[in-house]
């Protein structure tokens, strides 16, 4: 096991991402997809978790499960909003207990009906960060939106508050994005503001266009003319599935010969198109 920034200090990372199962039926999904990515020796796996704490349980499960059970190194993710300091208190606590040192600080989103909102001693995911730290030997991971934070009030600010909050944190993962420049021009502006912290790269190949184009207006990201073209010249979902797995190889590829840190695939669970894109590339598969 290993502390995420240790191994962005040695080498580039590989590493992919998971939401915990609802189900049995998606819980042996999610077994049978990580059984055939251990192969692929990524440097961490990382677990969502659901704002205001709705899979607080499941996440734990699975990150302390891949910790005991696989030779891979987990990361979980926590939202700050909707919870009071106890209560992170006691999730970090059971972390340590269960061997974790990995976790990606968020601020999260707040319930679309004000009525579910919970008590709350956070606002930003940088208090979360201070209180990670405070909590012990974690190494603390944030997330970056290369296309600017919906709730951003400008990109001035985005960026300033992005570099606050890795100042105190050890590296940051992008939201997906589609294009190189989106993740050229973020590095540009972390540099200018004196912030050279490692920005491992959000990867989501579109298996699926109608699932990904909700999620990308939801974030933030641009769906590109482009992709959407290549995709409307196909009609098969196996052949959605190539024109996927193509666009998000040549992003890689691109941002590799960028000098990007690390590569973050959003899996959903599945595997088949990460697998995909490692053969493409030539990485070890
Ligand atoms: P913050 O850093 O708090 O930023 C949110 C907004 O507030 C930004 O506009 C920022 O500029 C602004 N801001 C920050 N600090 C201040 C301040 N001090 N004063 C004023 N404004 C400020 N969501 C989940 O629910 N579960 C997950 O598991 C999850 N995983 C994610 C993984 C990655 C890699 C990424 C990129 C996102 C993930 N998200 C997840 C989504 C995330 O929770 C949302 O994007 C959320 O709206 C913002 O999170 P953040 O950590 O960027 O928040």
């Amino acid at each position: 096991m290993a502390r995420i920034a240790d191994l962005l200090a040695a080498e580039r990372t590989f590493s992919f991402e998971f939401f915990p199962p609802k189900t049995d039926a998606a819980q042996l999904t999610l077994g049978h997809t990580i059984a055939e990515l251990e192969p692929l020796a990524p440097s961490f796996v990382s677990v969502t978790y659901g704002a205001g704490g709705s899979t607080r349980a499941r996440t734990h499960d699975v990150v302390a499960w891949v910790r005991k059970e696989t030779a891979i190194t987990p990361m979980a993710h926590l939202t700050c909003q909707g919870h009071v300091r106890s209560e992170i208190g006691e999730i970090l606590d059971n972390y340590r207990e269960a061997g974790v040192e990995n976790i990606l600080a968020l601020g999260g989103d707040a319930p679309l009906d004000p009525a579910d909102a919970r008590p709350s001693d956070y606002a930003y995911a940088i208090e979360l960060v201070a209180d990670v730290r405070a909590a012990g030997e974690f190494s603390v991971g944030v997330a970056a939106h290369p296309e600017i934070h919906p709730r951003s009030p400008s990109r001035d600010d985005d960026r300033r508050r992005l570099a606050e909050k890795l100042a105190v944190a050890d590296f940051a993962i992008t939201q997906f994005f589609f294009e190189v420049e989106h993740y050229l021009r973020l590095m540009d502006e972390l540099a200018a503001l004196g912030c050279t912290k490692p920005v491992v790269a959000g990867i989501m190949p579109v298996t699926n266009r109608a699932q990904v184009q909700r999620m990308a207006s939801l974030s933030g990201a641009a769906f590109p003319a482009w992709l959407a073209a290549r995709l409307d010249a196909v009609e098969t979902p196996e052949d959605v599935r190539r024109v996927g797995v193509d666009a998000a190889t040549e992003l890689c590829a691109d941002l590799l010969a960028a000098g990007a840190p690390g590569l973050h695939f959003y899996t959903l669970n599945r595997s088949t198109a990460t697998r995909e894109i490692y053969a493409a590339l030539g990485l070890p598969v």
